[in-house]
């Protein structure tokens, strides 16, 4: 029987370097991944506190399916409050550790304290026969790779790792926290990128954790015939339709985002970029056959396979996923034209643990305001290798990010909100998605509640975006990926099939309704206000298309709407997830 009764949390507590395990509250069955840390944060975090100090609490949840055969529905939200926009952060990622955790029966791990001795690292061993940290000195300034290849030469290779990188060690803002891909060498290719996470994990000195499954089962259903049934049914519709979309990864929309005005050039002066092809998602399947590669899974039980493993002329590994965030932000927005370049620049970022969005648009802002060359990718790499994995100030500028840098060099086009710089879907030319960057309580957040739709504005894109934001909020707390592109009728069938409930439509929209206020609600405990919400000036005025004329027009008093909830339409159960 699919029940909560022998959930349980980890509780890590880094001032006494104690491990506790509570249960799991059986009133919280519905809460999973991103709602759960936003629940957990708004509940014991002060708003108020220092993201690096330690007051602040790192959240690593699985999602409510994670663990299950549900596919693709092992997501691992890591929430906090983040160093990089000051308000309540959840980013999350694929891999195995999500799955890994709750087949434990683990529903979150919450680190809070700090050591006293600062120069000490610490692991956190998490196994079959029990919880505890570990010393972890000689992984102290280890890049990702080198630190889980070390790591798995300890650990079974059957296990999964988060961690992270040097960049994380020292506090960057951009700092990630990545997850071991469920290929056989368990390679930190998956990143919970956005909003600085990584630096919080690092300011609790705790390099990695490892989770290790042992011969721990497959979650098992209430109802296994129902579930069974709806599993194929769903799977079956999805290959046969949305899995289209995908095939090939996200690096395979650059084109018709290009034609959209949603491909950004040089920091944003113009929506298309004129060397496109150069970036073209198309470039990397074709490098496939003769290099190696391929598109693969990065989880156990995905279905969809949107990353691709990326290969050099020699055949040998490169990095995964290289996806079009990626080669929009360090590849168009710089003028950095070549996949194969904007692929190392992925791996190095991977490697010092970086968000590529954060630092592909930090390089932008500092090309733009004649601290680099357009288009200089060895300038690119040289940075991340010599300035920011060394911590020289111009590295450590560019690692906190596009606000850092724009502020440093009094430039006038920094394109962000709430100190989180825009990832690559134009708020110009996309405006129900500008309505989620300038209200969802993330910052600039695509994944917050993307709408792929240029013909909207005005308050028709206010009400796109709110449906988009409950249904991503949803979707982010069920441990499906956005790719999977579920819908909430959809995540409703599952979780009824799972936990033998009657679970209404309606209810499952309010507890995602619920996640956003729950977030809305931390931040202004943070010093947030309505004047947040806004879209950034440069965005406002300066247009791009034909005549420069598709600018952000949608008013403050209008998108204050977004936050209000509107009457409910079968778009909100009947839309998918995007992401
Ligand atoms: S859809 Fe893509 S990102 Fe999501 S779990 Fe599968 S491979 Fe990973």
């Amino acid at each position: 029987m699919a029940n909560t009764e022998n959930h349980k949390i980890i509780r890590v507590n880094m001032t006494e370097m104690s491990v506790n395990i509570k249960d799991f509250r059986e009133d919280w069955k519905y809460l999973g991944g991103r709602a759960l840390s936003a629940r957990i944060l708004l509940e014991e975090c002060d708003p108020g506190c220092d993201p690096l100090g330690p007051k602040n609490i790192l959240v690593l949840a699985p999602g409510v399916l994670s663990g299950s055969s549900a596919p693709t529905s092992g997501r691992l939200s890591v929430g906090c409050k983040s160093p990089l926009t000051g308000g309540i952060k959840e980013a999350n990622v694929g891999g195995n550790p999500g799955q890994d955790l709750l087949r434990l029966g683990y529903r979150a791990i919450v680190v809070t304290g700090q050591p006293a001795a600062r120069e000490k690292r610490w692991g956190l061993e998490i196994k079959p026969e029990g919880v505890r940290l570990v010393a972890a000195d000689d992984y102290a300034g280890m890049w990702n790779y080198a630190s889980c290849e070390k790591l798995f030469s300890h650990y079974p290779q059957t296990a999964s790792a988060i961690s992270i990188g040097p960049a994380g060690e020292r506090m960057y803002k951009s700092a990630s926290v990545a997850c071991t891909d469920r290929e056989r060498e368990r390679r930190p290719a998956r990143h919970a990128a956005r909003g600085g996470v990584g630096a919080v994990m690092g300011s609790k000195c705790l390099k990695w954790i490892l989770v290790d499954p042992g011969k721990a089962p497959t979650r098992k259903p209430a109802n296994p015939s129902a579930f069974s049934a709806f599993h194929k049914k769903f799977s079956k519709d999805y290959l046969a339709a949305r899995h289209k979309t995908f095939e090939w990864g996200t690096s395979a929309v650059i084109p018709v985002a290009n034609m959209l005005n949603t491909f950004p050039y040089r920091n944003r002066t113009a929506g298309r970029n004129p060397h496109f092809e150069g970036l073209d998602g198309a470039r990397i399947r074709e490098s496939f056959e003769k290099r190696g590669g391929g598109m693969h899974n990065c989880m156990n039980g995905c279905i969809v396979k949107c990353s691709n493993m990326v290969h050099d002329k020699d055949g040998n590994y490169v990095t995964s996923a290289l996806e079009f965030e990626t080669l929009t932000l360090l590849g168009s927005c710089c003028d950095i034209n070549d996949w194969e370049e904007v692929a190392i620049l992925d791996r190095l970022c991977d490697e010092l643990g970086m968000d590529t969005i954060e630092i592909g648009a930090a390089i932008a802002v500092l090309m733009d305001s004649g601290g680099m060359q357009w288009g200089d990718a060895n300038a690119a790499k040289a940075l991340l290798k010599d300035e920011i994995a060394k911590g020289t100030d111009l590295g450590v500028l560019v690692a906190n990010g596009v606000s850092s840098v724009g502020r440093k060099r009094g430039h006038h086009r920094v394109p962000m909100v709430k100190g989180q710089a825009v990832p690559a879907w134009d708020p110009r030319s996309m405006k129900a998605t500008g309505v989620t960057y300038a209200t969802s309580a993330m910052g600039a957040d695509h994944t917050a509640g993307l709408v792929i739709n240029p013909a909207i504005g005005g308050e028709a894109a206010v009400l796109a975006s709110q449906e988009s934001q409950i249904v991503n909020a949803v979707c982010d707390s069920s441990g499906f990926c956005l790719f999977l592109q579920p819908s909430i009728d959809e995540i409703r069938q599952f979780y009824n099939a799972f936990f033998g409930d009657e679970l209404s439509n309606e209810a499952l929209a309010d507890i995602g309704w619920q996640c956003l206020q729950e977030e809305w609600e931390f931040n202004r405990r943070a010093g947030f206000s309505s004047e947040d919400d806004d879209m950034v000036k440069c965005l406002r005025e300066e247009g791009i298309g034909p005549d420069n004329a598709i600018k952000f027009d949608i008013p403050r008093d209008l998108l204050a709407k977004a936050k209000v909830r509107q009457p409910v339409s079968d778009t909100l159960f009947y839309g998918t997830a995007a992401g």
